[in-house]
């Protein structure tokens, strides 16, 4: 089944565990006001590409890949017949496979994708339902659901969220993030990821607003301060 890829990366270091391959496809049912990906939104956008044209370019890069193959977007999930035979192929080679998603959907294939993912990179854009059905239009219960059901298979998460200055930077719903993080033992990290503006031009060059161009990035002290304090790595 083919695929539309918005890009390829191919000595990624953000997105999981050592140096990865990083498929970015295309097409997200959401619009994050600090989105970093704007180019990946329209479904119909990027190129389409085969399972098997991805894994040839992956086996090529694998000498200098130490983590594996993340796939990321856009959202995965939305792309999950794709996603489903890329990674089974992966596996079948022995690569680490990452899921970066934000819990969205429940696409039928969700439980075979599973089986072939080793890592859930689970973005929880706010703790607080109401926050993250008015900034988001997304109902927290879609990733709190695919938590749940990753700690039955006990299968390894990171969650991650972009802390924004003055929105989601607050002591107590930091506080909240953590103990939720906390009280699942399938969660092996914590991450406060950086609200960043380098991403504006694409905004412009889309001709699209930017949300939260308006908006302070978190500076780097403060960003460690808060990983210190709330983030955890397992
Ligand atoms: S889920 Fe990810 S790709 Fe989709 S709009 Fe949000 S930040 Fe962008």
């Amino acid at each position: 089944m083919p695929g539309r890829v918005s890009s390829l990366q191919s000595l990624g270091a953000a997105d999981g565990p050592g140096v990865r391959f990083v498929i970015f496809l295309q097409g997200c049912p959401l619009r994050c006001p600090y989105c970093h990906n704007p180019e990946t939104w329209a479904e119909n956008g990027g190129q389409t590409m085969e399972a098997g044209e991805c894994l040839e370019k992956i086996r090529r890069a694998r000498p200098y890949l130490s983590g594996g193959v993340t796939l990321s977007g856009g959202e995965p999930l939305l792309q999950a017949g794709f996603a489903l035979e890329l990674f089974q192929k992966l596996k079948a080679e022995c690569f680490h496979t990452a899921l970066d998603t934000s819990g969205c959907l429940e696409p039928p294939e969700l439980g075979a994708l599973l089986d072939v993912t080793d890592l859930v990179l689970l973005d929880i854009k706010r703790v607080n339902a109401r926050d993250c059905r008015r900034e988001f239009g997304l109902s927290l219960e879609l990733p709190l659901r695919l938590l749940r059901r990753l700690e039955e298979r006990n299968k390894p998460v990171w969650i991650r969220q972009v802390i924004v200055p003055g929105i989601n930077d607050k002591e107590d719903e930091l506080k909240d993030l953590r103990k939720l993080a906390g009280s699942f033992s399938c969660v092996k990290r914590l991450e406060l990821l950086p609200f960043r503006k380098l991403c504006a031009p694409k905004y412009a060059a889309l001709g699209l607003p930017f949300p939260y161009g308006d908006k302070e990035e978190l500076r780097e002290d403060r960003h460690r301060e808060l990983q210190e304090n709330y983030g955890f790595i397992m």
